[in-house]
């Protein structure tokens, strides 16, 4: 499924905020964002435009989508999905896009993003439980094992974003041993434990959706 994969940066300074589409990048000095480089092509002006209610809560919508690198189609299934959960449904929609398959590849530092996280699904090299999963979308459980299969444990790529690991771990609902390249999804986290969308308001999602 075609999937946006042009400069990420510019995605980040287009919705003024940190999408974290580069991984570890995104947390240093040189991300735009944190030198407050403004959106690109436009001057001024165009920065201070006033936006109405339906522009603001399409905005929140594209920044969640473009974090979870996910197409339009795809975010509104998985909103629908959420609706149908007790509880908040913002909240809940979250907790369904954390769960998916290449988001906790992502959080396991099998890939230093999630785009990348997307293709070392697809290209069958992560097995869920032992068993072979080449579905992105796939819904990790509480307990899931998450591992790398045999034959591409000596890839680079995976090898590279494991050292990561080495400086800043993992999220606290994530296991993972580097040295086995195998992790367990602990459990489904709580909204306030996903520090990386603090800035989101998910609300205004189930509002731009409730029109
Ligand atoms: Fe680039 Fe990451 Fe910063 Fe976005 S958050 S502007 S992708 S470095």
């Amino acid at each position: 499924m075609a999937r946006y994969l042009g400069p990420k940066c510019k995605t980040c300074r287009a919705e003024k905020t940190k999408l974290f589409l580069k991984g570890e990048r995104c947390s240093t000095a040189k991300c735009p964002i944190s030198k407050k480089a403004g959106p690109p092509g436009k001057g001024p002006k165009s920065r201070q435009k006033k936006m109405s209610d339906y522009g603001i809560q399409l905005r929140e919508k594209q920044k969640l989508r473009k974090i979870y690198c996910m197409l339009e189609k795809q975010f509104k299934i998985t909103f629908v999905q959420a609706e149908k959960i007790a509880g908040k449904t913002g909240e809940n929609l979250i907790m369904l896009l954390e769960r998916r398959l290449d988001n906790v590849v992502f959080r396991m530092r099998f890939a230093t993003s999630r785009n990348q996280a997307h293709q070392i699904v697809s290209h069958g090299h992560i097995l869920v439980n032992g068993k072979r999963v080449t579905i992105p979308s796939y819904r990790i459980k509480e307990g899931d094992e998450i591992s790398i299969a045999e034959r591409s444990k000596k890839m680079i790529v995976i090898k590279e974003s494991l050292k990561e690991y080495s400086k800043s771990g993992v999220v606290p609902w994530i296991e993972l041993d580097p040295d086995t390249m195998k992790g367990k999804f602990l459990a489904v986290p709580r909204r306030s434990e996903v520090t990386e969308l603090a800035a989101i308001n998910e609300q205004l999602i189930v509002e731009l959706y409730s029109r």
